[in-house]
């Protein structure tokens, strides 16, 4: 191997925003001096003078790789919302949540700064379901809802796209009947980010604005003192200052392994306390669940729980087969941990009764970090239920 593992360098991922432009204008256009080459291997190993390389993903649609060192937020088709840089893993959840059933509205729980929202929006709007469900874009914290405005402005959603800036997840109340049409939910929750290579995710929607703006450098201070994560289920705790994917915090890695463990546990009862939310919507048929972590803990664990959880089997709610997801995402070769789910089901006896440890990992869809594969670290699974004639939140 050229480089050992976990210090491949990371492609520049590309997704071609179908709602404004198509992977063939883009290819003719954008990348049309481009060659094309039939891996990340090939693409992060071969470097010919001046020449520009992509591979075109097998996985997920309208996604191309470029080459570490190109240099894409410059131009013209970056600024206008033509293509957006996204990492690899991180197109998955949208992808694998699928279009909505037509008409149906989607969710989006935690969206900033909107690379999901936008590509859910695509999905919704190739589907031709745009002109009548809605994805809702909710947002807690206000300043990054700004951004993720302005994310959806800038990928022509805004037909789409309802930004819900300031709106705290856990306090919709599911059986509004504004949620009646919600047919599907996106949980992208905050993480200890453990799995993030670069920042390629907050360029993406930071630098055209930066650039813009009259000065970039108090534009990055302003950023840094953003107040971090709150978590106001836990209101006795302190704030443990958890990471949201694109903000600049200490590193989990170099905390003591008691102050990481702590951190681990919040996260992961604020990431459990999501997906029950979720499951008490009562016409949704569909849950996606990710995080850019690498930890069991965020991941495995999360997901175990919550299908062992009474409010699953109350709600109908399980896990998206492998044999049941979209081709790509069947296909993606790294899945979950099985030791870690069953870890969880042996600490639940009685309850894993029609739940199976093989199973449930195999449904999970895991990225490693630094391979030949070009992804940052990530976690990706989904729940589904059958439609409900009629159905309560428990
Ligand atoms: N999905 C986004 C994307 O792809 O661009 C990234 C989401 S980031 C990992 C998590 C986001 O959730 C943060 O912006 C955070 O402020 C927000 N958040 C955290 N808790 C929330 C809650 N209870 N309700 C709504 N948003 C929340």
């Amino acid at each position: 191997e050229v480089y050992p593992t976990g210090q491949w360098p990371h492609p520049r991922w590309v997704r071609v925003n179908t709602l404004r432009t198509s992977s063939k204008e883009q290819l003719d256009t954008t990348f049309a001096n481009y060659k094309h080459v039939g891996s990340i291997e090939e693409l992060l190993t071969t470097s010919k003078g001046t020449e520009k390389f992509l591979h075109l993903d097998k996985h997920v649609p309208g996604l191309i790789a470029c080459s570490p060192s190109e240099n894409l937020i410059h131009i013209a088709a970056y600024r206008q919302g033509l293509i957006i840089l996204q990492d690899k893993a991180s197109c998955f959840p949208a992808y694998l949540l699928g279009p909505p059933a037509t008409g149906r509205d989607c969710l989006d729980a935690c969206a900033a700064p909107g690379n999901k929202t936008t590509h859910m929006a695509a999905i919704k709007g190739t589907h031709g379901a745009a002109s009548t469900g809605r994805i809702y874009a909710c947002e807690k914290d206000k300043q990054r809802a700004q951004t993720l405005q302005s994310m959806v402005t800038l990928a022509g959603a805004d037909n789409i796209v309802v930004v819900k800036a300031g709106q705290d997840f856990l306090r919709l109340d599911p059986i509004d009947p504004q949620w009646n049409n919600v047919g599907s939910i996106l949980l992208d929750p905050s993480c200890s980010g453990s799995g993030i290579i670069g920042r390629d995710e907050e360029l993406a929607v930071t630098l055209p604005k930066i650039e813009d703006d009259i000065s970039s450098k108090s534009s990055r201070k302003r950023k840094r003192k953003t107040p971090n994560f709150q978590p106001t289920e836990k209101p006795n705790r302190p704030d443990f200052g958890v990471k949201t994917q694109g903000e600049e915090t200490t590193n989990i890695e170099n905390e003591t392994s008691q102050e990481s463990a702590t951190r681990l546990e919040a996260l992961s009862h604020f990431q459990l306390k999501l997906i029950l939310h979720a499951f008490r919507f009562p016409h949704a048929t569909r849950i996606a669940y990710s995080t850019c972590s690498i930890h069991p803990q965020e991941n495995e664990h999360v997901i175990t729980n919550a299908i062992v959880s009474p409010t699953a089997t109350k709600q109908g709610w399980r896990i998206l087969r492998r044999d049941e997801q979209v081709a790509g995402m069947a296909a993606w070769h790294i899945r979950g941990d099985q030791g870690a789910c069953e870890e969880v089901l042996s600490a639940s006896p009685g309850v894993r009764d029609g739940v199976d440890a093989e199973e449930v990992a195999s449904a999970c869809i895991r990225c490693e970090k630094g391979t030949k594969e070009g992804t940052q670290g990530f976690f990706v699974a989904a729940f589904v239920r059958e439609e409900r004639e009629t159905s309560s939140a428990a």
